[in-house]
């Protein structure tokens, strides 16, 4: 399985870190010994610098696909959940400012948080609002509404690029309130109220 992620899709987070907001999104990967899933704890990889939460929507496709029209993308995702896209906040700013890839910051071991997901069809129609709790502090508030691409245009996009596979994660970009973790902190997040992701960094 390979993992996708879309950056700088709230404009209120591109603004936040300085970025512009784009016109078509910001694609990259992480490889599957990024994943950490079933609450485990993350354990901060200091050596890499500052490392930021940046909580997201997360898609699991059920279905392999290419070249999928945005109309027929809701057949090839069925669960969704909430992840943390952990990332070298330090090592990307260097990297940016060479223009060089991303992947020392973005692709790390554990850096692609899982936490439960739940089918779609269970949350309903409308938007969708994510939250992310540090130690019982609100520190990051979003809502789908607020996205600048939807995840049928995203999983539409990215399957002109990449095939995707049963089984495959998007994680579907942050809002703002991205932030340092440190020891000792309990990450909680919760979609629509109901708590979907809980681990501790050690
Ligand atoms: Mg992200």
């Amino acid at each position: 399985m390979k993992i996708i992620c879309v950056g700088r899709n709230y404009a209120d987070h591109a603004r936040e870190l300085k970025n512009d907001v784009p016109s078509s999104p910001v694609i990259f990967l992480k490889p599957d010994t990024a994943l950490l899933k079933d609450g485990k704890p993350f354990y901060l990889p200091d050596h890499l610098g500052e490392i930021h939460h940046e909580l997201e929507l997360v898609l699991r496709i059920c279905k392999n696909g290419k070249h999928i029209s945005e109309k027929f993308a809701p057949d090839y995702y069925d669960q969704i959940g909430l992840g943390i896209d952990f990332t070298a906040r330090t090592l990307q700013n260097e990297l940016k400012t060479k223009g060089l890839p991303w992947e020392l910051a973005k692709a790390f071991d554990s850096s692609a948080v899982l936490g439960d997901l739940v089918p779609k069809n269970e949350l309903g129609a409308g938007n969708w609002e994510l939250e992310l709790f540090i130690n019982d502090e609100p520190r990051q508030h979003g809502n789908t509404a607020d996205m600048l691409f939807s995840f049928n245009y995203i999983v539409s996009f990215v399957s002109r690029y990449f095939s995707l596979r049963q089984g495959d994660l998007i994680y579907t970009g942050t809002p703002a309130g991205v932030g340092p973790v440190r020891i000792g902190d309990r990450l909680v997040g919760k979609l629509n109220g109901k708590q979907l992701l809980d681990f501790e960094v050690k």
